[in-house]
């Protein structure tokens, strides 16, 4: 007889986006007229760069001979592409990694949430809060996180709060965790971490041995030239960090889907035993076991961002969502909101007024403005009393979605 995981029965029954899609489609149903704009889920909404279409088309072409054709690609990805990262996101950032340190993947999801597998059942996790909800609900999947309070907090899990009291800046763990998860700039609030504070978090790693599980998939919309983009430029970040890259926002591959993880050759986890073992042969047996790598098609189609048209194209694209991202912070501040991140990442993270809970404000602001947020509560406990607002959408929506929200305030205030 099967018995089911029963550690899916102790996760929420749906995926946060899973349940506002829901309760979306409820609304839409009741007012079939309404007109919602939504800035609540992060997907991309700007077509592909002509330079990425290119080299699909060309791709295309290049499978449709026999000469040209290809089938599985190596796990850890090609060489042009792992190349291509290597000498354009890290080399001219003075960072030493070399090609085998590369892992190409289909995104940046499907490895923070595998990731784990390289390490011991019994480990504790810690995360700073509020989190992208893949990181803890997949270690709920593998039994890690104990049981869940009324609060939502898993018992086995450290949570390191970041609001507006800390500037969003998270303490070192007081007690004993076996790895981090830091993700910057931060999805869901926006903010960024200086050199500085990421400093101390590789020392206290190092000191601890503690495995550092950075995602920096936002990294390319840090503006402020002081903001790390990469773990490794901080010092001693080899000996203890993973990072994960994803293209989805960077180029818009959120359909494409490819990004990588990188797993420098002196990062190592404890045995048993007291001695101590490498990660990066770990993840390629891992791989090479359980994944046939990203297509062909998509890794030529990325290969294509490092051109210099690509650079140049895919730049133009965030400096659109950065706009949008400006007009939020600018249009609900001057409502006399709470904002915070949306200047180094498109994200914008806003405090609900009156202790309206998130949820109330995500479907007042539905019923009110019929514009979609994302309630704070559903990235882990710190996140209630906050919504973030993605930068994702057109200029027209996003101008339209905020003309509603600023009527909608105006008439709360005056009624
Ligand atoms: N990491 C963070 C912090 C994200 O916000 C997202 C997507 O929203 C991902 C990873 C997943 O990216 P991908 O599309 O590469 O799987």
């Amino acid at each position: 007889m099967a018995f089911v995981n029963e550690n899916f029965l102790k996760l929420q029954a749906n995926y946060l986006f899973a349940d506002i899609a829901g309760k979306v489609k409820a609304y839409k149903e009741a007012c079939p007229d309404a007109e919602i704009i939504s800035l609540g889920i992060g997907d991309v909404t700007q077509p592909l760069c002509p330079a990425v279409c290119e080299a699909i088309r060309k791709v295309a072409d290049e499978m449709s001979s026999s000469p040209g054709f290809h089938g599985y690609g190596p796990e850890q990805g090609y060489a042009f592409l792992r190349e291509a990262i290597l000498k354009n996101d890290f080399l001219p950032r003075g960072i030493d990694l070399c090609i085998e340190e590369i892992f190409i993947n289909d995104g940046a999801k499907s490895d923070t949430g595998n990731i784990q597998e390289l390490i011991s059942s019994d480990a504790v996790i810690g995360v700073t809060d509020p989190v992208y909800p893949v990181y803890v609900d997949s270690n709920a999947m593998n039994g890690r996180t104990g049981e869940k309070d009324a609060r939502g907090r898993w018992s086995n899990v450290t949570y390191l709060p970041c609001n507006a009291e800390n500037d969003f800046i998270p303490k070192l763990p007081d007690r004993t965790i076996d790895v981090i998860y830091l993700c910057y700039p931060n999805n869901p609030t926006g903010t960024v971490i200086t050199r500085a504070e990421l400093q101390k978090w590789v020392d206290y790693a190092l000191e601890n041995d503690v495995i550092i599980f950075y995602d920096s998939a936002y990294e390319a919309y840090i503006r402020d030239a002081e903001i790390p983009h990469s773990i490794y430029e901080i010092s001693g970040a080899r000996k203890c960090a993973i990072e994960f890259r994803s293209f989805s926002k960077t180029a818009g591959f959120t359909g494409v889907r490819c990004g990588y993880t990188i797993i420098p050759k002196d990062v190592t986890a404890k045995t048993r035993q007291g001695g101590s073992i490498a990660l990066n042969p770990l993840w390629l047996r891992r791989q090479c076991t359980k994944f046939n790598g990203a297509s062909y098609i998509s890794q030529r189609a990325a290969e294509a961002i490092y051109t210099p048209e690509g650079k140049a194209q895919i730049r133009s694209v965030i400096d659109y969502y950065m706009h949008n991202a400006d007009l939020m912070v600018s249009t609900l501040r001057g409502l006399g909101f709470d904002v915070y991140g949306g200047e180094n990442a498109p994200y914008v993270w806003m405090r609900t007024p009156a202790d309206i809970s998130s949820w109330q404000f995500f479907e007042d602001m539905l019923l009110g403005a019929n514009v979609v947020c994302t309630p704070g509560a559903g990235f882990g406990p710190s996140g209630e009393g906050y919504v973030r607002f993605t930068a994702f959408g057109t200029h027209e929506k996003t101008a339209e979605a905020l003309r509603r929200i600023s009527e909608w305030t105006e008439d709360l205030r005056n009624n």
